[in-house]
């Protein structure tokens, strides 16, 4: 479930200029720590709109893994030489189906090879049918596990089961109330919107069923029908699914968005929300270009300009942890790669781009250099531009990855 990026990187230069001009700084994590993320590549099964990594959850495979990543912690402990984690995100897949005994186990390598800011924000995803009981959510705080994020995706069973959820809506209010009567304070849930035969006002109603629970922090992503999944099979086979159309979708967007702000929700990225003090400290650190180590297989890190990235299979996973590789390959990142994905990153943010910033670190100045593009998305209102931030509207938002193309990637 876990998301780095929601988009892929088209690869063509966008700032020649930058290259010629000015040296990028790599970002760093400003002294404030490491973010830390850990991809769980298990699930019970798979969900029919899922492209993410992750293989049906055994034992056998589960204890391969999990002596694999014990090893991993340790060698990036020892290469980095033990820094400073700010956050650790346990991703997925579904984290939780590890077994409590193994996590602790994750969590014991963690302390003894990394630091633990004071104030770290640990998460945990899980997922209503593998996570109901209040003593199993006990467990977790006493491990250091102080934020879960909770894989709702939707409170209408018909919609579930389109999806194929192996859960129910009653499930996840069980395990919801179970979260809260453990002592967890900081609670974010994930919806999914564009469903097939869900309507503004079905979308609606439900935001409002969830905002009723005061959930700290809701994520709602746009249903994507990514290629080869059943869901795309099942689009194939019966034409338009029924999905919302691009109108009703927009409005959905929109008024989602309005409504979560009226009743005290955040909007602070295109897809986020949060009550007052509970932005995610991990995924913002992403938006903000923080350094981030990813471990286990698939998982991607990004050190300074360089890039490393986990293999994605697990005898390839094995093969490079067990022969020493841990580390060793990288891609460097060039200064475009690292304005290419400021521009991406900041601009799903509601703080937008800072172009006093943005022109610190290319030497030119991006509303000059777009100057018509920039007027065309200010008169659709699509983009504005304020206190020496660019930002997204609403309106805008609902085009991003148009607009971020066109501002970061095309000359
Ligand atoms: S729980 Fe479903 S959506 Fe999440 S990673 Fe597993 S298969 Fe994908």
């Amino acid at each position: 479930m876990g998301r780095i990026y929601g988009e892929d990187v088209p690869v063509t230069p966008a700032f020649p200029a930058a290259a010629g001009g000015k040296a990028v700084k790599a970002v760093k994590d400003g002294g404030k720590g490491l973010l830390l993320y850990i991809h769980v590549p298990f699930c019970k099964s798979r969900c029919h709109y899922c492209n993410f990594h992750s293989q049906a959850f055994n034992q056998v495979t589960f204890a391969w893994y999990h002596k694999l990543l014990l090893s991993e912690i340790e060698l990036w402990g020892k290469r980095l030489k033990k820094p400073m984690l700010r956050t650790i995100y346990f991703g997925g897949g579904t984290p939780s189906l590890i077994p409590l005994q193994q996590l602790d186990q994750i969590m014991k390598a963690l302390g003894k090879h990394f630091e633990f800011s004071p104030a770290m924000e640990v998460t945990l995803e899980a997922n209503p049918d593998s996570a109901q009981d209040v003593s199993y959510f006990r467990a977790l705080l006493s491990m250091g596990i102080n934020r879960l994020s909770l894989g709702m995706q939707s409170l209408n069973d018909l919609e579930l089961h389109a999806m194929g959820r192996p859960h129910s809506a009653a499930m996840t209010f069980a395990a919801y109330d179970a979260a809260r009567q453990a002592g967890f304070g900081n609670i974010g849930v994930d919806l999914i919107w564009g469903l097939p035969g869900q309507r503004l006002k079905t979308w609606i109603d439900q935001l409002q069923t969830v905002a009723d629970m005061r959930p700290e922090h809701i994520s709602a992503y746009n249903l994507t029908v990514e290629p080869g999944t059943v869901m795309a099979k099942m689009l194939d086979e019966d034409g338009d699914f029924n999905v919302p159309s691009e109108q009703e979708q927009g409005r959905m967007f929109i008024y989602g968005a309005e409504y979560l702000e009226s009743v005290g929700y955040m909007h602070y990225e295109v897809s986020n929300f949060a009550r007052m003090g509970f932005m995610s400290v991990h995924n913002s650190g992403y938006w903000d270009g923080s350094d981030y180590l990813g471990l286990g297989p698939s998982a991607v890190s990004t050190i300074g300009r360089r890039r490393f990235n986990n293999p994605r299979y697990m005898d390839e996973y094995d093969a490079y942890v067990r022969g020493g590789l841990v580390g060793n390959d990288h891609e460097e990142l060039t200064d475009n790669d690292l304005l290419k994905e400021m521009v991406m990153l900041s601009l799903r943010t509601s703080r937008g781009l800072d172009l006093k910033d943005f022109r610190k670190r290319t030497g030119f100045d991006l509303v000059k250099r777009k100057e018509q593009l920039i007027s065309a998305l200010h008169r659709e209102n699509l983009i504005r531009i304020s206190h020496g931030f660019l930002r997204l509207t609403k309106n805008g938002m609902l085009v991003s990855n148009v607009i971020i193309r066109r501002l970061a990637f095309e000359d």
